[in-house]
């Protein structure tokens, strides 16, 4: 786990243990070779390079969606912006470049994306082998344009990501996309005191993905997109009752 935040970096001494970086997971092989399959590129995507020791990234980025905690890490990893670099960046948009360059061009940013170093496409996300692993897309509720669940298989072990969804919504694609996964990293933003905002921005209580993740059978539950105000105290409360991801963590499924 790169990064574990939701909406916005959490930095401060409240946050050290479990991290402040917005949300990043690199797939890990699984056979000591570098990680070359990465779920979104928020502000995690920075510590992608100490997995890599000094090599450039040759690999795929998968985005679940355009929100700023999910893209911010794109132009700040040094592993990615080299002329070495390889990289096919998957996005939920039939124009992925120009839907792209929306959120990453001046005035709101120095560059656009083909000013990134390096070998870039800018592809369609589509359920398709990348990288040697089985990945399966489907759009999932949330708020505010098109959000993808990704779903990762390969020999036999699965994983589903869906750090940005709304369960309350009663999306059977996600429920499809995440059944019976051996592990589920899970949207666990808000406490079951906090489900009108849940509901408003499209997000999931910690009961929300519970009750998901029984009804989806998965074996294993893990909380992310933690919400940038749960600082470390607050989430040791909640990894009393949950297992809740910690920035360097490695779950094996
Ligand atoms: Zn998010
Ligand atoms: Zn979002």
């Amino acid at each position: 786990m790169l990064g574990v935040r939701g909406s916005t970096p959490a930095p401060g001494s409240a946050f050290t243990r479990y991290g402040g970086n917005t949300s990043c997971v690199a797939v890990l092989p699984g056979d000591g070779d570098a990680p070359a399959l990465v779920l979104d590129a928020g502000t995690g995507l920075r510590g992608l390079g100490g997995l890599l020791g000094d090599a450039a990234f040759h690999g795929s980025i998968v985005l679940t969606h355009l929100h700023w905690d999910h893209v911010q890490g794109l132009p700040f990893c040094p592993a990615l912006d080299r002329p070495d670099a390889r990289v096919d960046l998957y996005l939920p948009s039939p124009r992925p470049l120009e839907t792209l360059t929306r959120v990453m061009s001046p005035p709101h940013f120095p560059i656009t994306p083909d000013g990134l170093g390096g070998a870039w496409r800018f592809l369609t996300s589509a359920s398709r082998t990348i990288e040697g692993f089985d990945v399966t897309v489907a759009e999932i509720s949330h708020k505010g344009g098109v959000t993808l669940g990704v779903r990762v298989e390969r020999d036999g072990r699965s994983v589903a990501y869906l750090p940005d969804h709304c369960p309350q919504a009663g999306c059977e694609a996600a429920a499809e996309l995440a059944a019976g996964v051996d592990l589920l990293l899970h949207d666990g933003q808000f406490l079951p005191g906090e489900q009108a905002m849940a509901d408003a921005y499209g997000h999931a209580t910690t009961a929300d993905a519970a009750a998901f993740a029984a009804r989806c059978g998965v074996r294993r539950l893990v909380l992310t997109h933690h919400a940038p105000t749960r600082t470390d105290d607050a989430l040791d409360v909640l990894a009393k009752e949950f297992e809740v991801a910690r920035e360097g963590d490695v779950l094996v499924p």
